[in-house]
């Protein structure tokens, strides 16, 4: 079997849907599992309705009729008549959130993100699936949270490999599957999901398990790039591309690729496609064993809404091991993600990204026993191969805060 994840850009619009048509007709479709993310921004939109929910704004209805809008439109762009059943659907699951919110008890704002979150998947593979049915390529839908179980760790579960396995055993791999990325099921029957942008995940634990012979990732850009083409011109295609270079690269933040896609494929050897979904005729970025970059050149990687934390003891005390396993624990404990540490004798200091919105929180405890100071909203600039040159380019973005350099890669923090 194959596998292909086409993502929200690949299907913002009814342009984009008839478009997977076209790559599956142009690459052949048998044997293939195929999973979608949210149509464009939609999972965006569905933060939106979660936090109108939860804050108790005013806003809820508006969000909600946005996404609805958004679904039906594209909708009356693909399908000329016979719209009935897949109209149907969407209000049946808009229904099905709406029931959500009049039934729900728990107060959890994870568990709260992860049972609406999923609705921007459920919604596109059921408008995708109708299409290319009306369209003579029949596909089987499935619900991706009956085969891909996880823990209860809302908004970053944890898989279930196990039962994971046993569940995708059971598929006939003849059929065209068509199903949602990022989700998961837990035990409990409750949805979850794997982290923003999981969907590359979800289709790299399917390839796992079905032994697949490639993943295709359609994106719209015509590969890995050795930098991302919103923040840096003239960028240059990555033929191939070693798992470990991969690995490294996601590490940091390349978000072409989801960090977690790239351990199930290299533990099995399935390659991985990075494909333009316009250009058909490019072949892409390879992912594979073998030459660790072609070409080889520097790779730059840009996190942004960073912030960079300066911690030292409240009595000029030395920042020793004890002090610096306290720290981790609390960073840990607000689920904030460390993306450089620097130690000296009397100060600490982390670039950190706050995905939960937990900084606040972290800031009263950690002042209770050190000094602290921040400043928000810097951008965090990893070159690999890095070469004199492209440090220079770097740098000549803004200030430098602070620089790191170890064999090979350099990180620049910058305001
Ligand atoms: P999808 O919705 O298909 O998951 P994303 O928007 O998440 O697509 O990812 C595609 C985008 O990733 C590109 O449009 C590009 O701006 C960005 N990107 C970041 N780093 C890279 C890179 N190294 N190479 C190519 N694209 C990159
Ligand atoms: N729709 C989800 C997100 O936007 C998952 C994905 O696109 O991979 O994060
Ligand atoms: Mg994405």
């Amino acid at each position: 079997m194959k596998v292909f994840k086409f993502g929200g850009a690949s299907v913002k619009d009814a342009e984009g849907v008839k478009n997977v048509i076209r790559v599956l007709k142009h690459e052949g479709f048998n044997n293939t599992l195929i999973v979608i993310s949210a149509m464009g921004k939609m999972t965006n939109a569905f933060e939106k309705v979660i936090d109108s929910y939860v804050y108790k704004n005013d806003n809820l209805n508006n969000a909600i009729e946005f996404i609805r809008d958004y679904h039906i439109s594209i909708i009356n762009e693909l399908f000329s008549s016979e719209k009935n059943a897949i109209l149907l659907e969407v209000e049946k699951l808009l229904g099905e959130l709406s029931g959500f919110f009049i039934t729900n008890k728990n107060s959890d704002y994870n568990f709260i993100y992860d049972q609406v979150i999923g609705f921007g998947e459920l919604l596109a593979t059921k408008i995708v699936g109708a299409y290319l049915n009306e369209n003579h390529i029949t596909t089987k839908w499935i619900d991706v949270r009956d085969f891909i179980k996880t823990d209860t760790n809302y908004r970053d579960a944890r898989v279930n490999w196990e039962a994971t396995k046993a569940n995708i055993a059971k598929l006939d791999t003849t059929n065209l599957y068509l199903t949602q990325g990022f989700l998961g099921g837990a035990c409990n029957g409750k949805t979850t999901s794997l982290g923003r942008e999981g969907s590359d995940f979800t289709a790299a634990i399917f390839a796992y398990c079905l032994n697949a012979k490639s993943l295709t990732i359609w994106k719209d850009v015509d590969g890995v790039l050795n930098a991302d083409p919103r923040y840096l011109e003239n960028t240059v295609l990555l033929e191939q591309i070693s798992y470990k270079e991969a690995i490294e690269m996601a590490f940091y933040g390349a978000s072409v690729i989801h960090p977690k896609t790239l351990k199930p494929l290299e533990n099995k050897n399935i390659p991985l496609y990075v494909r333009s979904f316009y250009n058909l005729n490019l072949l892409g970025t390879t992912v594979s064993k073998g030459h660790n970059l072609a070409p080889e050149i520097p790779c730059f990687i840009v996190k942004q809404e960073q912030i960079l934390v300066s911690i030292s003891a409240i009595d000029f005390s030395f920042m020793v091991e004890h002090n610096l396993s306290d720290i981790f624990k609390i960073l840990h404990d607000y689920k904030l993600k460390v993306n450089l540490i620097q130690n000296s004798a009397l100060s600490f200091s982390v670039c950190i990204e706050d995905n939960f919105g937990n900084f606040q929180s972290f800031i009263s405890e950690i002042t209770m026993n050190y000094k602290i100071n921040f400043i928000e909203n810097v951008a965090l600039y990893t070159v690999r191969h890095a070469t004199k040159n492209a440090i220079e380019l770097i740098e000549q973005k803004g200030k430098v805060l602070l620089k790191q350099a170890t064999k090979g890669t350099v990180q620049v923090i910058m305001q």
